[in-house]
């Protein structure tokens, strides 16, 4: 018979016994008058850049959607199934959080299949490539830089990632509204696995640097 997985059931039993257990009035509370989160986090669904792990954040915080290469797609009201779009749009009118931040990371498997240019399908539906074409016009540019070593350009490409995914964030009228009004606001950040550093986008040159603490 199927059974559902031991270390996930040990996992949650360790939940319960541990942070559940000490912040049960919290949740309680955040049961009854419902979440209130201040920030949306767009991510990526990379297993080692969790992003309530890496800012310690607690239950009811933070708003978060995660997608391969965390990218916001552009404002396209076809129709058609946007996720991400829609946690947005979620996050801003009804939640109204006061931040948004697009987090990168370092070594993201989805930037590095957007730098391979004549990587094959994964399957039929192509769903990868097909979601990296957001990217298709800067990786096909950093690509053709002789000067940077592979190294260089995946960490080139994942910044441009964050930078392109807040552009996208102002393709949304609600977004742009808001941001005018001095009631939003977007940022970016990305982070290294190996050291643990967290760069900070510099909202008016979209540098990165390490924030000072
Ligand atoms: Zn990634």
């Amino acid at each position: 018979m199927q059974r559902f997985p031991d270390h996930l059931l040990n996992g949650y039993n360790n939940f319960m016994s541990g942070r559940f257990n000490e912040q049960q009035q919290r949740y309680k509370a955040l049961a009854e008058k419902g979440q209130q989160p201040h920030t949306l986090v767009i991510a990526c669904c990379d297993s080692r850049s969790a992003p309530e792990t890496i800012f310690d954040s607690g239950p009811g915080e933070l708003f978060v959607v995660r997608n391969v290469a965390n990218m916001m797609p552009p404002y396209e009201p076809d129709g058609h199934y946007h996720s991400t779009s829609a946690a947005l749009e979620f996050a801003v009118q009804v939640l109204k959080v006061r931040d948004i931040v697009v987090m990168g990371h370092g070594r993201c498997g989805g930037i590095k299949a957007a730098l391979d240019l004549d990587a094959e399908p994964l399957s039929p539906g192509d769903f990868i490539g097909r979601w990296m074409h957001l990217l298709k016009p800067a990786a096909e540019q950093i690509q053709s830089n002789d000067i940077m070593t592979p190294g260089e350009r995946q960490r080139a490409l994942e910044r441009v990632s964050i930078r392109n995914s807040i552009a996208n964030l102002r393709t949304f009228p609600c977004v742009q509204i808001l941001e005018q009004r001095g009631k939003l606001q977007l940022h970016g950040a990305w982070f290294d696995i190996s050291s643990g550093e967290l760069w900070v986008m510099d909202a008016k040159t979209g540098d990165f640097a390490r924030p000072g603490m």
